[in-house]
């Protein structure tokens, strides 16, 4: 049976051809207003800017828009274009239809790009050392940071270092966003044995709220077991170090202690010598002592107690022999 309404094509339904079925579905839709970043692809809908997939917030917006306005929708593909969409939209019938919506695109750097050609930080992490100088310990904790902050800005555009700057006493690293110095101390601290201070110094207002910059001062234990510090009138000599924990011992009592950071921070040690370490080979045991020779100088020294080992580090402090 032919169309009654075209009478050209043979009838689908209701005596009515798929074309002519087609044609009598209206499908109304709002023109699209976007506007696109020329430097990083993001697009902005409804005035906020997506920075991942936009092309998918895109096509959500759109199938959104276009189920809240017309009814009976059933599924509905997006082809995207330069200035329109093209959409196949199958209605609960089983007809489809083909519509082009016109999009206004716009041109406009996103906040983001903003920030970082205005070379934008939120946050300084100062890298220094407990020594004052210049470690290579500062270099890695510097990689670690540059790494952390990539790997939070596949998530988050707002996460990026807009400027390392290298000084003479350590580096100083400029972050676009606050929050980001918390998380990558706390990862330091987990590889570190630092000390840290925050200050906020108020860098401006926005919308009528003040805005603060965080500056975030590191210290890293750079300090060779053996190395001799000094604290309230008392000299001890650093053991060993670990995240979290140092242990150092009390040269006139002989005795070892534990700190955590903030007990040893707290304490305002000085660094009195680096670490003086010999070596010495062994040359007899007898008893409870071991005679040990220095393997530079020849010197002969005893020193209690048995050491299985050929030879062996000893740490020197005020002529007396230390074994760590
Ligand atoms: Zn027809
Ligand atoms: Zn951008």
């Amino acid at each position: 049976m032919k169309c009654i309404l075209c009478g050209i094509n043979e009838a689908y339904r209701d005596g009515i051809c798929i074309e002519c079925l087609t044609s009598m579905k209206n499908v109304s839709y709002d023109k699209i207003n976007i506007t696109v970043c020329p430097k990083c692809g993001s697009i902005k809908i409804n005035k906020r800017w997506y920075y991942n997939n936009p092309d998918d917030a895109l096509f959500n917006f759109v199938s959104r828009m276009l189920e809240k306005k017309n009814n009976s929708i059933k599924k509905i593909y997006n082809y995207l274009k330069d200035d329109y969409i093209n959409v196949n939209i199958v209605f609960d019938d089983g007809i489809e239809k083909n519509v082009s919506i016109p999009m206004d695109v716009s041109r406009e750097s996103c906040p983001v790009c903003n920030k970082l050609t205005g070379s934008y930080y939120e946050a300084i992490i100062q890298l220094r050392t407990f020594s004052r100088d210049r470690s290579h310990l500062i270099d890695t904790a510097r990689d670690n940071i540059i790494n952390d902050i990539k790997r939070y800005n596949v998530n988050d555009p707002n996460s990026f270092v807009s400027k390392v700057v290298n000084l003479k006493e350590g580096i100083d690293i400029y972050l676009g966003k606050r929050d980001d110095a918390a998380k990558v101390i706390k990862n330091l601290d987990s590889k570190y044995f630092i000390d840290t201070k925050v200050t906020k110094s108020l860098a401006g207002k926005k919308d009528g709220k003040d805005v603060f910059r965080y500056t975030h001062l590191i210290r890293i234990f750079d300090l060779e077991p053996g190395s001799i510090i000094f604290s309230r009138g008392r000299n001890y000599m650093v053991k060993s170090v670990e995240p979290g924990n140092i242990n150092i011992m009390d040269l006139s009592l002989k005795k070892d202690l534990t700190m955590d950071e903030k007990t040893f921070f707290s304490s305002n040690f000085d660094l009195i010598r680096r670490s003086e370490k010999r070596r010495f080979i062994v040359i007899s045991n007898n008893g409870s002592e071991t005679e040990l020779m220095d393997e530079k100088n020849f010197n002969i020294v005893t020193i209690k107690g048995i050491i299985k080992s050929d030879s062996i580090d000893l740490y020197n402090y005020n002529d007396e022999y230390y074994i760590i």
